[in-house]
Formats: structure tokens, C-alpha cells, sequence
């Protein structure tokens, strides 16, 4: 795949011709927060990342995935309308890196050979996605130690960069390269400069521990460490940690009706939740938190990777560090983790 230029005149022309026929999103400063949103205009490079990760664009907060309607003479709701298959052909320019790669590990949960999601699917397979890539990384960012990079590739089309007030491109598959040239950025010889900035980049976030150990430890040592209770002793259960996480998928499926019928509902869930997992019994098989503490870290660093091939659960974008209210700090749980089973 090939790299291209497009100069700062040239930018209003390039995210017009994005645009062309398509829902264009881009992140959005709005106050101290910034958001995806519908773009038609001029786009901002200069943004820390969105405090929402863009799961939300393929996995909505809450979604209405069936519609039912009563016929007057029966008893019961006997009309169904599937409201999955919505979605449009969506660019999003600026998915981080770090985000671009818990979507694909998202995307594996959703679309894998023995089951397919129609809602995720129909969304995701219509969406070219073109990164940005963070040649300096901010504080928070830890991309690098979970087998990420601050120019990371995987789950993009095309991958960008900020370049002389205009932009830097890589095209990474060929849907992105068609995009790029239809947009008419100028072919270029980047390859060096990209792989000189990406090594300044994964130097600028620091030696971090190595957490490899976690993945050649077993399962049961990692389970049985007694670090747990301490571990989860903070936690106020909000969820945070999961609602903002690019990689957390967990759902749960609500009927909304009255008397002419009703909607079914998909609304996200959270593992950090006592309800989350209590049986219709009263019988809840993680009690406390420390059971919910640890399936969440345990989840991220040690069940996905086993399930993706060493990919981890966490891509190190550094979100749950900064909401915690309790400041639970996965580094710093990782680093107990590997060290319990060392
Ligand atoms: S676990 Fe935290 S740092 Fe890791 S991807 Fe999720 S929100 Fe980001
Ligand atoms: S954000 Fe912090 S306090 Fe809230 S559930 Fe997650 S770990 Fe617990």
C-alpha cells in the first residue's frame, strides 16, 4: 500500500470529497469533551481522543433491534418489524490507534465462523475507517506495552498523521486506497518518516513493566492469587471502566411495551454490576466485588488473549485510568498480576 500528502489548502477539499455520498464522522471539541460526530466541514487534528471510544457507532448505548405491534383480535404480539438493518456508508476520520484495535477485537466477538451479529455487522462492514496516528502520545497512554503502537495499523483503511498544518496518509487496505485517491491526495515517498516518528512515539510513552509474563502464566495461578480482595477493595461498582472501554461488549436485551405492542431493546451492561450476572434463583456466582474485579481484569488480560491469539482485552488508550473514581489503574493491576504469577 502506498502513502500520499495532502497539503493544508488542500484539506477542506479532502474531507468534502470524504463526505461525498457518505455519513462523514470526525471527533468534535465540545467544551473540555470531545465527541464522533456527523462533520460536514473543516476537521480538527488538534484533540487529545474522544472521551467516548467510537464503539458506540457500530454498538450504540442502548438500541432498538425489533419492533412488535398486537393485531386487534389476538391475544398477543404477533407482528414483528426487525429494525436492525439501518446503517449507512460511513467514513470516520480520527479513530485513534488504540481504539482502531479494540474495534477489531470487538468485531472478532460480533463476526467470527460460528456467529454473526446483523447489528454490529451491517454497521461495521459499511464503515471505512481512517486512524490518526499520536506522534506524541498524551500521559494517560500506554498503547505500546499492551502490543500496540502509537501508529498502529490494525482495524483501519487508512491510517494519518498530522503533517506541516496538513496531513500524512497510509493506505492499509485497498477500500482505503480508493478513498484516498478519489479525495485526490497527492501520491508521496513517506514510508521513512513514518517509521522514524513511530519509534519517537513508542520511546515518548516510557519503559513500561512488561506484562508478558501474564500471558505464560495459567489461568488457575492468575485466578487463585490473593491479591483480589485488596485489588477490588476501591471499587464503587459504577462501570465506567466498561461503558468507556473500546473493547467491552457486554449487553442486555430489554422488552419496552404496553398494550398495542412494544420495542426490543439492546443497552450496554456492565460486569462491574452485583445484577449482572444474578440468576433468576437469587443465586449470583460473583457475589462480591472482588469476583467482579477480578473477571474484569482477567478478562482483559488473560481469557481474550487465550480466545485472539495473544491479542490483548486491553489496547492501553488509557480511558478507565482516567474515569476511575476509585483511580483503579489497570497498569498498576497488571503489573500485580505479574508479579503474582512470576
Ligand atoms: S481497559 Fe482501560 S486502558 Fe484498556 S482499553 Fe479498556 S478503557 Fe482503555
Ligand atoms: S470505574 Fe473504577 S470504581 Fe467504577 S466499576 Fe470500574 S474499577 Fe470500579
Amino acid at each position: 500500500m502506498s502513502e500520499y500528502l495532502v497539503k493544508e489548502s488542500a484539506l477542506a477539499g479532502f474531507f468534502a470529497a470524504l463526505a461525498n455520498g457518505r455519513r462523514l464522522l470526525a471527533p468534535q471539541a465540545q467544551g473540555d469533551d470531545c465527541r464522533l460526530e456527523v462533520v460536514a466541514g473543516p476537521v480538527s487534528l488538534d484533540y487529545a481522543n474522544t472521551r467516548l471510544s467510537p464503539k458506540s457507532v457500530f454498538f450504540p448505548q442502548t438500541e432498538k433491534i425489533l419492533a412488535f405491534h398486537k393485531l386487534a383480535d389476538k391475544p398477543r404480539p404477533n407482528q414483528y418489524q426487525d429494525l436492525g438493518d439501518h446503517a449507512e456508508p460511513t467514513v470516520i476520520f480520527g479513530i485513534r490507534p488504540c481504539d482502531a484495535r479494540g474495534l477489531s477485537v470487538s468485531n472478532k466477538v460480533f463476526q467470527n465462523d460460528r456467529f454473526t451479529d446483523p447489528y454490529w455487522k451491517g454497521k461495521y462492514d459499511k464503515t471505512l475507517k481512517i486512524g490518526l496516528a499520536c506522534p506524541d502520545p498524551f500521559p494517560q497512554c500506554f498503547c505500546a506495552s499492551m502490543g500496540g503502537s502509537p501508529f498502529g495499523e490494525v482495524g483501519l483503511d487508512a491510517l494519518a498523521y498530522p503533517k506541516d498544518k496538513g496531513l500524512g496518509l497510509k493506505a492499509l487496505t485497498p477500500a482505503g486506497e480508493e478513498l484516498i485517491k478519489a479525495a485526490q491526495a497527492e501520491a508521496a515517498d513517506l514510508a521513512a518518516e513514518i517509521k522514524s516518528l513511530t519509534a519517537k512515539a513508542i520511546a515518548a510513552q516510557g519503559a513500561l513493566p512488561d506484562y508478558r509474563v501474564i500471558d505464560d502464566s495459567q489461568i488457575m495461578e492468575l485466578y487463585k492469587a490473593d491479591h483480589w480482595a485488596t485489588t477490588a477493595e476501591p471499587c464503587l461498582g459504577c462501570g465506567v471502566c466498561t461503558f468507556f472501554c473500546p473493547t467491552c461488549h457486554c449487553f442486555d436485551i430489554q422488552d419496552e411495551a404496553n398494550e398495542i405492542g412494544g420495542v426490543r431493546m439492546r443497552n450496554w451492561d456492565t460486569c462491574m454490576s452485583e445484577l449482572f450476572t444474578r440468576h433468576g434463583s437469587g443465586h449470583n456466582p460473583r457475589p462480591s466485588k472482588t469476583e467482579r474485579i477480578r473477571q474484569r481484569f482477567m478478562h482483559k488480560l488473560k481469557y481474550i488473549p487465550i480466545k485472539q491469539d495473544g491479542v490483548r482485552g486491553c489496547t492501553g488508550c488509557g480511558r478507565c485510568v482516567v474515569m476511575c473514581p476509585a483511580n483503579i489503574d489497570i497498569r498498576t493491576v497488571a503489573a500485580t498480576m505479574a508479579q503474582a504469577s512470576a
